[in-house]
């Protein structure tokens, strides 16, 4: 079984103000023993081939994608070649689909936040391969429950994914696949089912580090390397939890 993550941003994240460096998110994912690792910028694909060669060095593949916000819903676009950062609407994910390979993944779908699918993962479900259960959770508070209710009535796999927007929230949540080592092999294995979900709730002080980091650029997380890179031309957004805003109203949703 491959582990594998699938939800990552770094440094060159068009949209969120990241502190590690893709290099940086590639270490880690080698030390934790990841096999595979998607890059999924807002917005923007990644451009890969400056390093698929320092990851695979690793023992790590890199898979193509996108966190692409589709009718103001964000949505994980994998393994498409071309065109996955120019879908604008559920009609355009459907051209892409239906022109060739690629797995698309619903990301923290009934999280609270208008940019979370909610009521759209119904409406569009068949354009959608598999679920997330995201890493951001904690014994007592857990919005991917009804994600996984969803996954089951519909049929559909459920991933594990860090969102990993800070590199202390790489492997508490992860995916196990039963693929070879190659992108298309893991995305269809991943179609097909043949994949475990590997999760174990944050802590609430971790939680809370992790949020501070967030919110308040208080980086706590001792012995993870922080590049800090400043981002001068990047554009201040809303605090995001692995993702997505949050406003003092969401976190006393439960
Ligand atoms: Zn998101
Ligand atoms: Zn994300």
């Amino acid at each position: 079984m491959l582990k594998v993550e699938l939800h990552t941003h770094s440094a060159d994240d068009p949209v969120d103000t990241i502190p590690h460096s893709t290099l940086d998110l590639i270490d880690r994912a080698a030390e934790l023993g990841y096999d595979a690792l998607a890059i999924t910028l807002h917005e923007k694909q990644l451009d890969l081939r400056r390093f698929e060669a320092y990851a695979a060095d690793r023992g790590v593949v890199l898979i193509p994608g996108v966190e692409r916000t589709i009718e103001g819903r964000h949505v994980l676009l994998l393994n498409f070649r071309r065109g996955a950062d120019r879908v604008d609407t559920f009609a355009d994910l459907a051209r892409l689909k239906s022109r060739g390979r690629g797995l698309v993944i619903a990301p923290h779908p009934f999280f609270p936040g208008s940019m979370c699918l909610g009521r759209d993962l119904e409406r569009h479900a068949d354009l959608f391969d598999a679920v997330e259960r995201n890493a951001m959770y904690t014994r007592l508070l857990d919005f991917n429950r009804r994600a996984e209710r969803w996954a089951a009535a519909h049929g559909k796999p459920m991933v594990g994914n860090g969102d990993v927007h800070r590199l202390r929230q790489l492997g508490t949540t992860y995916s196990l696949v039963d693929a070879a080592p190659h992108p298309d092999a893991i995305c269809q294995a991943i179609a097909a089912g043949r994949v475990e979900v590997e999760s174990q709730p944050l802590s609430s002080i971790d939680a809370a580090l992790i949020l501070s980091g967030m919110l308040f650029g208080i980086e706590a997380g001792a012995g993870v390397r922080n590049t800090g890179r400043a981002c001068p031309k990047r554009r201040a957004l809303a605090p995001s939890i692995g993702g997505w805003p949050i406003s003092s109203g969401d976190i006393s949703q439960s």
